[in-house]
């Protein structure tokens, strides 16, 4: 089952890589939505606006329920956001979708440890354990392996999901250079 999903995620990337989206009867969509939603997968992204998962993997609304944070960091807001999707709407799938050349995770590497003053200091604060020094791409894949440390510590939704074999935690990097997704880790069933 899980496996069925994951491979509509990747066909769903090959056709985006190609640049040949999926034609959508995007009236009917929305209509059929209106009683609610069966997402299959939450997703926690960065708020970059060239990484945009519906049509990364080329889905309509109703498929995905997405998180986007700078860096694709947690706090409590975006666990909450999380639990929501996993423990409410039940996905059984959990994406970290990190990307190349991250913004967030660049200036993290590059700051040393000068403030800005503001928020972006508390997001470049829960960035800063994942930075290998020198390394962006390296920081970017050790910013995901954290965030998915954190959520199976920080929520029991999350980590009983895992235990019932309800739940796979898919740490995922997306290639601005090509529009390629590539699975990094596997968590669960
Ligand atoms: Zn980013």
């Amino acid at each position: 089952m899980k496996e069925e999903l994951k491979n509509r995620l990747f066909e769903g990337n090959r056709r985006y890589v190609e640049g040949k989206l999926k034609e959508r009867e995007w009236k009917t969509i929305r209509n059929g939505l209106l009683e609610g939603q069966k997402p299959f997968a939450t997703v926690i992204t960065c708020s970059d606006s060239r990484v945009v998962p519906e049509y990364i993997f080329d889905k309509a609304p109703g498929e995905l329920f997405i998180i986007r944070v700078a860096g694709n960091i947690l706090d409590r807001a975006v666990i909450g956001s999380i639990e929501y999707g996993v423990g409410h709407l039940h996905t059984p799938l959990l994406i970290i979708l990190g990307h190349s050349r991250c913004g967030a995770v660049t200036a993290t590497c590059t700051c040393g440890g000068k403030k800005e003053g503001n928020y972006i200091d508390y997001i470049m604060e829960k960035i800063k354990p994942a930075v290998k020094e020198g390394n962006i791409e390296e920081s970017v894949l050790e910013n995901m392996r954290c965030v998915a440390e954190e959520i199976k510590k920080e929520s029991s939704t999350v980590k009983n999901a895992l235990e019932k074999g309800e739940l796979r935690i898919l740490g995922m990097k997306y290639y601005l250079e090509d529009g390629r997704v590539e699975t990094v880790f596997e968590n669960g069933q």
